[in-house]
């Protein structure tokens, strides 16, 4: 490792040895554990209703006192088998010895020494890859969004993700809500019965299909005989895209899915490194992809998947898991600096009213399905001490 050396001819106008760069190095690193409430149970294929989700914050300290904030989430289903405590362990032990005394600007070398130190962890390389951004944008006084590019949109629109309900007026009451807050993109979570979720996008589709995009998103929850049933029965509705009917390892039954149905096939579990999505496009096993921030690794891995799929002609999801408006304002910062075309994602799922309570001084803005960028420097969001406090889980 060569890139943070001094190599002797180092004057004081180097940029490494420039006041900011300084002002980046890593003194400390900080884990919290917290558990959100959401509002109302939510149900996708996989286990049983959830009533909240674990978030993990980290803090990177400096030693300028500067603090940079990141989010990722311990989901242990679908593609995710991180918990907290493998989170916690994979940064304290293996990419702490690797970051503490470098600066946070080093960025590409530190996350290549990273993966070198632990192969394919995207849960825990979301939070630390986010928070060395919004401290660069500290320190260099500038929003997330001029770091990974420079502003392309003024607002980034958002899509509502309707997990799955008992009946279909409940289903149908909660779209008319958001219809009139603004939204008009919309997926319908199915994955448990392919007779029942036929039933319910049919139901979505002939009442409201008119005027709302609609989507379906298995999580991997179907066999391909029951995504043969469910593909059958809505072929026909003018879906936006149907996403991971099946299991993230069957890449052959997405292929077979995508050239037997008119209809797009969406890529969700089983992309979460630049070769699988590589593999995603190789097997035509999808024409649109998501991207979620503690999946992929952070707003840098994303925009690297963003490029080779746009590139291969594919359309891009930006999602996210449900969580806070940390890694909510990664996805908007990302998506804000993006040039091309982007589906109305649940980029702002942790903010369009699922959880309880959210863990920011300030909200993310929202006019309608319209989310803006923080223009404060970084990811521009301030932890909430007091609700920090009150839900953290390790009581600290
Ligand atoms: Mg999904």
């Amino acid at each position: 490792m060569t890139t943070n050396q001094s190599h002797g001819s180092e004057t004081s106008s180097d940029w490494s040895g420039s006041d900011r760069y300084k002002a980046g190095i890593i003194r400390s690193l900080e884990l919290i554990p917290l558990w959100l409430p959401f509002k109302t149970n939510f149900k996708i294929a996989a286990g049983a209703p959830r009533q909240g989700i674990n978030v993990m914050i980290l803090k990177i300290h400096t030693e300028s006192g500067l603090v940079g904030i990141g989010e990722t989430h311990a989901w242990m289903r679908q593609g995710s088998r991180e918990t907290f405590k493998s989170i916690e362990s994979i940064i304290v032990d293996h990419y702490s010895p690797r970051l503490i005394g470098r600066s946070i600007f080093d960025h590409q070398a530190i996350i290549a020494d990273l993966k070198e130190a632990v192969w394919n962890t995207n849960y825990p390389m979301a939070a630390v890859a986010d928070a060395m951004l919004d401290l660069q944008g500290k320190i260099l006084g500038v929003p997330a969004y001029q770091i990974l590019g420079g502003r392309a949109k003024t607002a980034v629109a958002a899509g509502i993700t309707l997990g799955i309900m008992p009946d279909n007026t409940a289903l149908l009451s909660e779209v008319e809500q958001r219809v009139a807050e603004g939204y008009s993109s919309f997926t319908v979570k199915v994955g448990n019965d392919p007779e029942r979720d036929a039933k319910a996008v049919e139901f979505l589709a002939k009442a409201m299909g008119d005027r709302i995009i609609i989507r379906a998103d298995g999580n991997s929850g179907m066999d391909m005989a029951g995504a043969m049933r469910f593909m059958n029965r809505v072929q026909h509705l003018g879906l936006d895209a149907v996403e991971q009917l099946l299991p993230p390892w069957d890449l052959a039954g997405m292929a077979e899915l995508a050239s037997r149905y008119n209809v797009p096939i969406m890529a969700d579990e089983c992309v979460s490194s630049d070769t699988d999505l590589i593999k995603v496009i190789t097997m035509r096993a999808a024409s649109v992809f998501q991207t979620k921030i503690a999946k992929n690794g952070g707003a840098w891995s994303c925009k690297k998947l963003w490029e080779i799929g746009s590139a291969a002609g594919m359309r891009i999801f930006p999602g996210n898991h449900p969580g806070a408006s940390v890694a909510t304002a990664s996805a908007v910062h990302l998506a804000t600096s993006w040039p091309g075309d982007l589906l109305e994602g649940p980029l702002a799922v942790g903010v369009n009213e699922i959880l309880a309570e959210d863990i920011v001084t300030e909200p993310i803005l929202r006019k309608g399905k319209y989310m803006y960028a923080p223009e404060k420097p970084g990811l521009g969001v301030t932890l909430d001490e007091e609700k920090i406090k009150r839900f953290r889980v390790d009581k600290k």
